[in-house]
């Protein structure tokens, strides 16, 4: 079957959301709770390298990239032809009754490509969340210790005990609590608000639980939903080194940093380290739901006989999405990509942060780059980040809002987007704050 491809360009026949995606909005709200939120009520048809359809037939410039995970743009060609072929040899067993070779090798492949070059074991469930779940399963396992840290800014994922991690309230952790006890939260460096450098985070942990009850840290390289916030350098090694000196496991959640969004395959190469476990996620199936738990083999052999599992994790067409994705990251070189993107969009965010006011500051990493917004007097303005959002929804260019006090515009295209493209989607957003 013939890949339907969309002409990689912009176009809006109808306001933005139109008409058909109305009417699909009535219908929602009928059947899906209130609390399922939408950034951009465009209901989709169709979705093609950096271009998302709408069924009004708009045509808009994908900024988002599904929240980091179609970093080899939307329904790659290579992508979609091995769901096809898995699809059509068979779609599930679950690996724990009979086991498959895709599964296997999305296993070698995480061992191979994620940082350090000691002996490694990775295993695949569904999510993030889960991902981060097990990870702590087996940090816990290793070191006999129950004691978790997390930090501010933090984004682990909304089942309980990743939801215990993430730090922001609204709108993610408000009224369901209780949550999971053993959870210790420092301060994350944050270098434009001038809080936790590596001393003083350091000093919180240690006023704040005994280390020898900590079975991990778990810390994102970059805060994604946190707002793009880039730590000061040396502050993750530092972290890490405690780590190491305590006998803590450093599980790195790279779920929304790795596969070559930051300009590397994995954000903590940025900083030379080499986590004892690493997350991954969304990137990595190409689309396909799939996460995998990567880490050295004497902690990941801690556990027990049928301690780890997941009914559907690992499935053998997310895997196949997930080998083909890896190649095409590969073949297409979309690490040095990202970089190349990211240069053009932090020059673009720049000279709006020195020409315009109230953008407080300009961040980020390869093709994960943000604008945080700010009143006069340096307080968070996050109906600003709103309504920018807005505006460049309106003119058919995909962006997405983060932060923990939510003023932050984020840009996370797919890495494969045309430059022309991208440049169009600037100017959608450089008219939104110019306003
Ligand atoms: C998105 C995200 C998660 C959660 O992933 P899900 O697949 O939504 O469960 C965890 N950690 C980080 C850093 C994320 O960005």
């Amino acid at each position: 079957m013939d890949q339907p491809r969309i002409e990689q360009a912009r176009k809006l026949v109808t306001e933005i959301p139109g008409p058909r995606s109305r009417d699909l909005w009535e219908r929602r709200t009928r059947a899906i709770p209130a609390g399922v939120g939408t950034t951009l009520p465009i209901f989709v048809e169709r979705a093609y390298g950096g271009i998302v359809e709408d069924v009004d037939g708009n045509r808009l410039i994908d900024l988002g990239a599904g929240i980091a995970v179609v970093n080899v743009g939307h329904a790659h060609p290579a992508v979609a032809a091995a769901i096809a072929e898995q699809a059509a040899k068979f779609v599930h067993t679950c690996f724990q009754v009979t086991p498959y070779d895709g599964y296997v090798e999305v296993c070698e492949q995480l061992n191979e490509r994620t940082p350090g070059t000691h002996e490694k074991r990775s295993f695949l469930v569904n999510s993030g969340a889960e991902g981060v779940e097990n990870a702590v399963k087996i940090a816990r396992a290793a070191t006999g210790r129950p004691a978790i840290i997390a930090f501010d800014q933090a984004f682990h994922g909304r089942t309980l005990l990743a939801l215990s991690l993430t730090a922001k309230v609204v709108p993610y952790k408000r009224s369901f609590g209780p949550y999971a006890p053993e959870v210790y939260r420092a301060p994350y460096s944050y270098p434009y608000r001038g809080a936790g450098g590596l001393a003083e985070s350091i000093a919180w942990i240690e006023a704040s639980v005994d280390a020898s009850q900590v079975a991990c840290v778990v810390v994102e390289p970059i805060a994604g939903e946190g707002g793009f916030v880039v730590p000061e350098p040396g502050w993750f090694a530092g972290i890490a080194q405690w780590c190491r000196a305590n006998g803590v496991v450093f599980v790195a959640d790279e779920v929304q940093t790795g596969f070559g969004r930051t300009g590397a395959w994995f954000a903590s190469e940025h900083e030379d380290v080499v986590p004892d476990v690493v997350v991954t996620a969304k990137g990595l199936g190409g689309g396909m739901p799939i996460a995998g738990v990567t880490g050295r083999s004497e902690i990941m052999d801690a556990v027990h006989v049928g301690g780890l599992g997941s009914t559907f994790g690992g499935n053998p067409v997310s895997c196949a999405a997930a080998l083909a994705a890896i190649d095409v990251i590969e073949k297409e070189e979309l690490v040095d990509r990202a970089l190349h993107l990211g240069e053009r969009m932090l020059a673009r965010l720049t000279a709006l942060q020195r020409e315009t006011t109230g953008v407080g500051d300009v961040r980020g990493r390869g093709a994960m780059v943000a604008m945080e917004l700010v009143h006069d007097d340096g307080t968070p303005d996050a109906e600003r980040a709103k309504q920018i959002c807005a505006s460049c929804h309106e003119q058919g260019v995909i962006v997405l809002t983060a932060g923990t006090m939510g003023n932050v515009v984020r840009l996370l295209p797919p890495l494969v987007l045309d430059e022309a493209l991208l440049d169009q989607g600037l100017d959608a957003l450089d008219a939104a704050v110019r306003g």
